[in-house]
């Protein structure tokens, strides 16, 4: 049976971040087979027929958003544990990590699904960490979303437990993984190379799945991180820091993600910039994890130079939500008080790196990101009949600085709706909430990582 088309009409504003960054009053969209196919004012749709009509005279249509680092397979059970005079967790997030079994994985990775898509993210990006994609693939399915996806490898020692194999293995089972999953939920799925960072994975490693992706057209990510004593570390592998290390190794290039990315300098973003390599940054991990953004974080001058840079969430032991309105927030405050400096990330750039930035960053441009006939029809309905959007005359500023993910009403991805008038269905979620919370007791008392509930006597 053909994919029923859908029409959203009469949109209170439809911002599309299509290559003019047309704001559309009164705007509406024909969806037809998955993919758009009519953008305009609704009087120049009046003539479009759907099998079913939103009636959008109340919202706000965006695209839908993309999370390009987002953790999603381990930390929901134990969210908000860790005190924040404990000092990074990393090692306990880690060892945690390492300890879920096959269906504890696909429940705490369904729960980050719905809480993603709750506040509109459409695709996101597992840094690797998920360890049983066969029993997750169904929670993948189910909820709809694009994920990116592949196994995190080493072949180095690293300060917390990580998958370690000989260099040959990590290459063979990244080349299988790819091979496997790459393009399954009729294209939703991605598997990407994800060697944990540099300074986890050999030089010959890198290379290696650097040539995995390049004959298979995916992509690479890791972990990245630079600053003074990085570049210092660094003199000792014959390079001036970690980015010109990676540039030299050729590891660097347009399906190459670095995540995090602090500390560059301006010849490190020459790097970036020169190989066409693309950044996620996570402004909330990054402030909330005391990473010292004022000093460390560039995001300004990556912009400036056209890199691709996404957004991320990290996860939920990091940035603890999973709401990237908050993030495209954070960002857009974070460097005007950081530079003190107020014309710094406007609140267009925040949501173009949410959106249309993102997607390229994620090797997805040409599908989606922006609300323009022949993409992919991923959309986000944020409902304007709440207060925090009132009153609106700039639906850009209101969402990022007024809004987060609660008014996000209705989610359309690949042209089905996921999220109904705050509705999903595929998961009882009040069940699955029990059930998330009875695995963060077990886990706890299966590893021993448990710590104080509060600085405050719970009775
Ligand atoms: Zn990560």
């Amino acid at each position: 049976m053909p994919q029923p088309s859908l029409k959203i009409d009469r949109a209170r504003y439809v911002i599309t971040v299509d290559d003019q960054r047309r704001i559309i009053r009164e705007g509406s969209v024909l969806i037809e087979r998955g993919r758009i196919t009519r953008v305009g004012r609704a009087d120049e749709l009046a003539d479009a027929r759907a099998d079913r009509v939103i009636d959008a005279r109340e919202f706000v249509v965006t695209p839908g958003f993309v999370n390009g680092h987002m953790h999603i397979s381990y930390a929901h059970p134990v969210r908000g544990i860790f005190p924040d005079d404990l000092g990074s967790p990393l090692k306990h997030v880690f060892a945690l990590q390492m300890a879920m079994t096959e269906e504890e994985e696909y429940q705490t990775s369904l729960l980050a699904l719905l809480e993603l898509v709750s506040n509109g993210t459409v695709c996101l990006l597992d840094p690797g960490s998920t360890k049983f994609p066969d029993a997750c693939l169904q929670a993948y399915e189910n909820a709809g979303l694009r994920v990116i996806m592949g196994e995190a490898v080493t072949d180095r020692d690293a300060p917390f437990a990580l998958p370690r194999y000989p260099t040959a293995e990590a290459v063979t089972r990244t080349a299988a993984f790819i091979d496997k999953w790459n393009g399954r939920l009729e294209g939703r799925l991605r598997a990407w190379a994800m060697p944990f960072s540099p300074e986890t994975c050999s030089a010959e490693l890198l290379q290696a799945l650097k040539r995995v992706v390049d004959e298979r057209g995916t992509g690479l990510t890791l972990h990245h991180g630079s600053g003074p004593q990085a570049r210092r570390d660094y003199q000792g592998r014959g390079a001036k820091s970690p980015t010109e290390y990676l540039e030299a190794l050729g590891v660097l290039g347009p399906r190459t993600l670095l995540a995090h990315a602090l500390g560059l300098d301006d010849a490190e973003i020459d790097c970036v910039a020169r190989t066409g390599a693309a950044v996620t940054m996570c402004p909330v991990t990054a402030a909330k994890g005391a990473r010292g953004v004022p000093e460390h974080g560039r995001m300004p001058e990556l912009l400036a130079r056209r890199v691709r840079v996404a957004l991320g969430c990290d996860s939920p032991n990091n940035s603890n939500h999973l709401d990237l309105v908050r993030a495209m927030n954070m960002a857009a405050i974070q460097y005007k008080d950081a530079r003190q400096d107020m014309r710094q990330i406007p609140a267009e750039t925040a949501l173009e790196m949410g959106t249309r930035l993102g997607a390229a960053a994620v090797g997805l441009g040409d599908e989606i990101g922006a609300i323009e006939v022949g993409k992919r029809a991923d959309l986000v309905l944020f409902d304007t009949r709440r207060p925090e959007w009132q009153a609106l005359w700039n639906p850009v500023s209101n969402l990022i600085y007024n809004t987060d993910g609660r008014s996000v009403h209705t989610v359309v991805i690949d042209g089905r709706v996921v999220v109904d008038g705050y509705r999903q269905t595929f998961v009882d979620a009040a069940r699955l909430f029990s059930t998330v919370q009875e695995i963060g007791e077990r886990l706890q008392a299966r590893t021993g990582i448990t710590f104080p509930r509060s600085r405050w006597p719970v009775v």
